[in-house]
């Protein structure tokens, strides 16, 4: 099966009683003793939230998945793997609450981290043969500056130390790039982002085929209390059914707004993966099947951010991404605000850096609408 049919097919099948083509929302929070499929409280399982597992699970290329109540609480459960003593690696070049998760919450309770900067592997392998690393976590691209890390490398190293690797995918999807064909041990999302894309469900995701780490991954989270609700899983599974549709419109909007931002003279850098050269070039191209639908620009320092901002009519500022409607984002005061001002700067994330969300509008419209924006800016 290829992705839309695994989409629509894989998680449900109609069944003899009732026929219903779209899978029901099982309200139920308790069980009677003795079904056949062994349900008996929904925090430990639900047939809704269930399909929803099998599904996206199955687009990663994974045998086993966990549906979570946001991104953020995907990262508490996996970060509460950590025994003490072990440590958990990441870049601050990351989204801003994984930052915050792991120095303000994490830390407070006794779990140790390193930060690298995942692009400079030499760097990253010496960290962990010195370090008791047990926890790998990559994002690529990353947010929100698109930097790429080479996973497939990225998983040998973490491997040789007995670590294991975990991708958050958000910015790609499953539809853009397959961080288990590479040796991802653990794939996680908000679904709050692409998977669900009509920006009205807070969810996260994790899919393994590491069966004994599944296992301990649903302890946790049945333990914790992250799972995600009936309601918000069935919405999330309507929305994933069209994510491969969404993705290629997402990817050809993106592409078109990057090259005509690229050559805007009032912008000063773009950021999108099919303009990287060198290094980082080589790694889109070998492991995305598509850079994107996400952009990140800099206005040239002589010009008006605020009147550009104010002058767009399809572009809000407004936090998050991944939703059919486009969405600009100022990191530095509002998704990145927690990264202590100079750490933000070390990671080259300036002051004046907007991030685009790319939506599936019509390209003429998006275009005219930064033209005559940019115009005032
Ligand atoms: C939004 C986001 C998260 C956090 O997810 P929530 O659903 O908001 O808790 C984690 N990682 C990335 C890359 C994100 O964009």
């Amino acid at each position: 099966m290829q992705f839309s049919t695994q989409a629509i097919h894989s998680g449900y099948t109609p069944n003899e009683l009732d026929g219903a083509i779209i899978p029901p929302l099982h309200l139920s929070t308790t069980f009677k003793f003795g079904n056949q499929n062994n349900y008996d409280y929904s925090r430990s399982g639900n047939p809704t939230r269930e399909i929803l597992e099998k599904t996206l699970s199955s687009l990663d290329g994974n045998t086993h998945g966990l549906a979570f109540s946001s991104g953020s609480s995907t990262l508490a459960t996996i970060v509460s793997l950590l025994d003490p003593g072990e440590k958990i690696l990441f870049s601050s070049d990351a989204y801003g609450g994984t930052y915050r998760f792991i120095v303000n919450v994490a830390a407070r309770e006794g779990k140790e981290y390193s930060i690298t900067d995942f692009t400079d592997l030499e760097e990253t392998e010496a960290i962990l043969q010195k370090e008791n690393i047990k926890i790998v976590w990559v994002e690529t691209p990353t947010n929100p500056l698109l930097k790429v890390t080479d996973i497939k490398k990225l998983a040998s190293i973490t491997h040789k130390q007995n670590a294991y690797l975990i991708v958050d995918n958000t910015f790609a999807s499953p539809i853009f790039q397959q961080p288990a064909e590479y040796g991802a041990d653990i794939v996680v999302y908000s679904t709050t982002k692409y998977i669900n894309g009509h920006s009205d469900s807070i969810g996260g995701f994790l899919s393994t085929s590491n069966k004994e780490l599944y296992q301990r991954l649903k302890f946790l989270q049945n333990a914790y209390g992250t799972m995600l609700s009936p309601f918000d899983s069935w919405l999330t599974l309507r929305g994933l059914k069209t994510l491969e549709l969404r993705m290629a419109r997402h990817g050809e909007n993106a592409e078109a707004l990057a090259h005509f931002l690229d050559k805007h003279p009032k912008t000063s850098k773009v950021y999108y993966p099919s303009l990287f050269h060198g290094t980082q070039g080589e790694i889109v191209k070998k492991q995305m099947r598509h850079p994107g639908g996400m952009i990140s620009i800099e206005l040239r320092p002589d010009s008006n951010v605020q009147a550009f901002l104010n002058a767009t009519k399809y572009f809000p500022l407004a936090e998050s991404l991944g939703g059919i409607e486009s969405l600009i984002d100022h990191p530095a005061t509002m998704t990145h605000g927690s990264i202590p001002k100079e750490e933000r700067e070390k990671i080259g994330l300036s002051d004046s850096l907007l991030r685009i969300s790319v939506g599936i509008e019509n390209i003429q419209d998006l275009l005219s609408d930064l033209e005559s924006a940019l115009k005032k800016a």
